[in-house]
């Protein structure tokens, strides 16, 4: 299986250190705020290569982290704790934040068909891993200690800046926000391991005894302590979305790289970001949606995982509503399409030349998925075979092959999704309207209506939805 390794910025044979067994860490949410289809679009590819890797033969172990303390809003250690922030403004304590945006967050997942990691682990269930690892860096050497922090000096860290490509001279422009925040810190780019209650901090809920006082930890820390503590010190896969790959995960290799003498990551896994109107998606920008924002306006939330894997998870991915249309109506589509077949399937001796056939769809789909997760080429493989001459059963044993990887859950479609016949009509008059005949296309909505759903026209065709009693 081929996979794209951001550390040596190529495709490259995965290779495990422990064959068949995978070991694999996510950084997982921020919980100040709500999950957003942002963060979803990451979420997915995540699950998708989770998929891949066990339809593969791997025995995959996933951990993800819950990050609930120790998130500024600059991730060089300046502003507000996100959560405390948070709390401030919603009039609630930290951990009721933490607690409810936690809830979203699973929710979410559970909507959009994402398999639970099989460790999900909080930050501040992990307090005395995190302090332990500080001491160790501490013995090595490579930490020293203001009025305000325990901070991690980057100078001493072999190889900083090897995964994104940046040199230290670059990184290191002080900023003036910086110098407000801490000015006894030696680099600008030296991350905090551990903020002490004082000063900015001294009112700060959430903190935990430590040799250095009372105080929290910072960001950084809690992937590598436990990432450690559950996957060992060199882990197989690392993923997050690209935004984190500058800053946190550097921090991340130079912690735990420092700490165990030993490689931290075999593969870097990153994903390129959804954009809105060709910008980040991001809490702090307030431009996000929720998978409830979706929900609202009647999308299904298998469409939106559908419409992520239209796009190769290296690529950017601009949200326009026009394209959650689209996807929905392909997605209704193929599962109608899965119901015919599953009323058609009789098994049947195959001609060798139409076995052939599957057995080459099969392939196909199966080289996309190893070469880097062509997702794209893998579904165009999957329609190619749906438009075919194979029986109906193999056209079926096709889609559920694509279950396991897409998690999009056509194999078990109810009957009462939308009717075929429904959707006949509905492409009928879709065909009525753009020749103009709007006498027939109203004769068409009425029968629509009729059998109890109603049509909206849409700048990409047309969505049906369920009248509603
Ligand atoms: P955060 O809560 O901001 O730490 O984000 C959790 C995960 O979602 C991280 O892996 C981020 O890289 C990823 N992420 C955040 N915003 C986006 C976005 N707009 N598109 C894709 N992934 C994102
Ligand atoms: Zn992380």
């Amino acid at each position: 299986m081929k996979l794209f390794n951001t550390l040596s910025r190529k495709i490259e044979d995965f290779e495990p250190l422990n064959a068949p067994k995978v070991t694999f860490y996510s950084c997982g949410p921020t919980v100040y705020d709500f999950t957003h289809i942002g963060h979803l679009r990451t979420f997915v590819n995540n699950d998708i290569l989770k998929r891949v890797l066990i339809y593969a033969g791997y025995q995959v172990t996933h951990v993800m982290n819950i990050t609930d303390v120790g998130h500024l809003t600059g991730d060089d250690d300046t502003g507000e704790d996100k959560l405390e922030k948070g709390a401030k403004l919603q009039k609630k304590t930290v951990w009721e934040i933490a607690e409810f945006y936690t809830r979203q967050f699973n929710k979410s997942l559970t909507e959009i068909n994402i398999s639970p990691a099989d460790i999900l682990c909080k930050a501040t269930d992990h307090i005395t891993d995190m302090i332990n690892l500080i001491q160790r860096l501490q013995n090595k050497g490579v930490t020293y200690e203001t009025d305000q922090a325990i901070y991690f000096d980057i100078t001493k860290s072999a190889n900083y800046g090897r995964l994104s490509g940046q040199k230290l001279s670059e990184k290191n422009i002080g900023s003036r926000d910086e110098v407000y925040a801490d000015p006894d810190k030696k680099n600008s780019a030296d991350f905090a391991l551990w903020f002490k209650r004082l000063g900015r901090f001294k009112n700060h809920t959430m903190h935990w005894d430590s040799p250095w006082g009372p105080g929290f930890p910072g960001w950084h820390i809690e992937c590598s302590a436990m990432s450690m503590k559950y996957l060992g010190d060199t882990i197989d896969i690392h993923s997050g979305g690209i935004d984190h790959i500058a800053v946190h995960h550097e921090n991340e290799i130079a912690q735990s790289e420092t700490a165990t003498g030993k490689l931290f990551v075999l593969l870097w896994f990153h994903n390129a970001l959804l954009l809105v109107d060709g910008e980040k998606m991001s809490k702090s920008k307030k431009n996000f949606y929720t998978l409830d924002d979706l929900k609202k306006k009647d999308y299904d939330p298998l469409a939106l995982r559908y419409l992520y894997l239209l796009t190769h998870y290296q690529k950017p991915l601009n949200f326009t509503w026009e394209a959650i249309t689209a996807a929905q109506n392909a997605l209704f589509s193929l599962r109608n399409l899965v119901l015919t077949l599953k009323q058609g399937v009789n098994r049947h001796n195959l001609y060798p030349e139409k076995l052939k056939k599957t057995l080459d769809y099969q392939k196909r789909f199966d080289e996309a998925l190893f070469e880097n997760l062509q997702l794209p080429q893998a579904l165009a493989v999957i329609f190619e075979a749906l438009k075919s001459n194979i029986p109906s059963s193999d056209k079926l044993d096709l889609v559920y092959n694509l279950d396991q990887i897409t998690g999009l859950a056509l194999y078990h479609v109810e009957p009462d999704v939308i009717p075929q016949q429904v959707t006949k009509l509905a492409e009928k008059r879709e065909l009525a309207r753009r020749q103009g005949d709007f006498d027939m296309a109203d004769d068409l909505r009425a029968e629509i209506e009729k059998l109890g759903y109603m049509i909206e026209d849409v700048k990409s065709g047309f969505v049906l939805k369920k009248i509603k009693t």
